[in-house]
Parts: C-alpha cells; sequence; structure tokens
C-alpha cells in the first residue's frame, strides 16, 4: 500500500499484523440526490473464494444482505432496488466487486438492478484487455454482465455531481465532485486512499503510473484547497473525511470526520 516507502516509516501510520496485511476500509459514499440516491463505489462484494477472502483478510459479509454495504443502506432504510446511480471510480476488485453479487443458488446478478452504473469508456476498455501486471485486479464477473453508462474526461453525471480524471492508479481513474450548497466535496478513491496517503510522495506500489499519480494529486490538491473541498478516503480505517491544509512540511487535514 505505500510502494517505495520504507517500512519503518509506514508502520508508524498504519502497523501491520504478522502476516504483513493493514486494516484498511471499503468506504462508499452514498449521495441523496434530488433525482435519487447515487452510489460511489460498491466495495468487494460477496464472490470471492476462500483462498482470496484469507489472502486480503476481507471481514465484509453482511448480516441482512450480502455485504455490509447493503446492511448500512438497510440501517438508512433504504433498499438496493432504490440506488439510481452508481459511478465507479474504476473497475478494480475493491471498488466494483458490489457492482454484482452471488445468490445462495451461485447465480450472479447486479447488486442493484435499478440502478444506471457509469464509468470511465476508457477505464472499461483498459478492464476487458488486461496483462500480466493488471489481470489479477480486474474481475471480469465485476463488470461484464454490468449494462454501463459510459462517460469520457471530465463529465456531469447528474446537476452537481461530476467525474474528475484522476490518472495515474491506473490510467482512467476517476475521482467524483459533489457540490451542494456552495460547498465541495470529493471522493478521492485511490488517488489518496488514506490519509497517511496525503504527502505527494506516498504512493501505492499498486499504481500503475506513480509519476502521473503525483501530478494528479498535486494539482488536486490545488484545488482541494483553494475551494476547501472536503476530502473523502475510501480505504483509511479511522478517517472518513477532512479538509486539506498546507503545513510546514507538506499537507495535514482538519474538519476530520472520524468513523463513528
Ligand atoms: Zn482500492
Amino acid at each position: 500500500m505505500f510502494g517505495v516507502v520504507p517500512k519503518p516509516l509506514w508502520e508508524r501510520r498504519i502497523p501491520p499484523d504478522e502476516r504483513n496485511r493493514i486494516t484498511l476500509a471499503l468506504r462508499c459514499l452514498l449521495v441523496e440526490h434530488d433525482d435519487g440516491l447515487v452510489l460511489i463505489d460498491t466495495g468487494l462484494g460477496n464472490k470471492e473464494d476462500a483462498k482470496f477472502r484469507d489472502i486480503y483478510g476481507v471481514a465484509n459479509a453482511g448480516t441482512r444482505g450480502p455485504t455490509q454495504l447493503e446492511d448500512a443502506l438497510v440501517a438508512l432504510g433504504f433498499r438496493p432496488e432504490e440506488i439510481r446511480w452508481v459511478i465507479n471510480t474504476h473497475l478494480h476488485f475493491d471498488h466494483a466487486g458490489g457492482n454484482t453479487w452471488r445468490d445462495p443458488a451461485g447465480a450472479v446478478g447486479l447488486s442493484f438492478p435499478q440502478a444506471r452504473y457509469v464509468v470511465q469508456a476508457k477505464e472499461l476498455d483498459f478492464a476487458r484487455h488486461t496483462n500480466e501486471r493488471t489481470a489479477a485486479s480486474y474481475l471480469s464477473h465485476n463488470f461484464e454482465s454490468v449494462p454501463f453508462t459510459v462517460v469520457t474526461g471530465e463529465a456531469s453525471v447528474l446537476p452537481g455531481i461530476r467525474c474528475l480524471p484522476t490518472p495515474g492508479h491506473v490510467p482512467y481513474h476517476q475521482s467524483i465532485l459533489i457540490e451542494s450548497g456552495g460547498e465541495r466535496a470529493c471522493f478521492v478513491a485511490d488517488l489518496v486512499p488514506t490519509t497517511a496517503h496525503l504527502p505527494l510522495p506516498w504512493i501505492m506500489g499498486y499504481d500503475l503510473e506513480p509519476l502521473v499519480t503525483l501530478e494528479s494529486k498535486r494539482s488536486l490538491y490545488r484545488r482541494a484547497e483553494a475551494e476547501q473541498w472536503l476530502l473523502f478516503f475510501e480505504h483509511d480505517p479511522h478517517v472518513v473525511a477532512g479538509r486539506l491544509a498546507r503545513e510546514a512540511k507538506g499537507f495535514g487535514l482538519v474538519d476530520q470526520v472520524q468513523r463513528s
């Protein structure tokens, strides 16, 4: 998760277990829009086998639905059928895995059957044409049966909801900018997966183009700082959101929202 950052530095921020795994969230964002419910990313889903779940230490099983994502919707008083839009930041298994689910009989279906699913056109193409380096992250059962609506580049999905290309992690990764009541929030996904990744050079080893990530972070930070964006962190185990603040050395976070 920390690329070339030496372990003595990163383990102070997120301590690893005896198998060198760290705790990460699979945090999706639900937006209550005038058009209906908008879900940004869908977590990891329930389709992977026991070996996969052990390697990654997946702990997302639901008690009322297939995963904790459906449980969380129920807790808010919503049903999966009420989701009108699903926006994927990219199609890696930990972001699009919950697009579909496996029912008890083993069949795979859409998790949000009434939703319009949105992704970058070139990300869908990239996911369908993998190589030895990219294949392990793009599992076709997360996207092949999904009837996507594709967007290209910076694009408006709904009034107040925009896709912002933030390439580097993958070439067509996008962040989602939300504007409401004169305020802006941004779901930065794997551009800045946790608050430990706020320093510009703290970039994941998973990133295909780390120097592109660096420039995507630099330019997003410029706008986020100038316009006081509330940044949402998909993988941070504790911090849900916060606003960037420039410090003596690099960036810090103010107005932090902690996991309840
Ligand atoms: Zn991720």
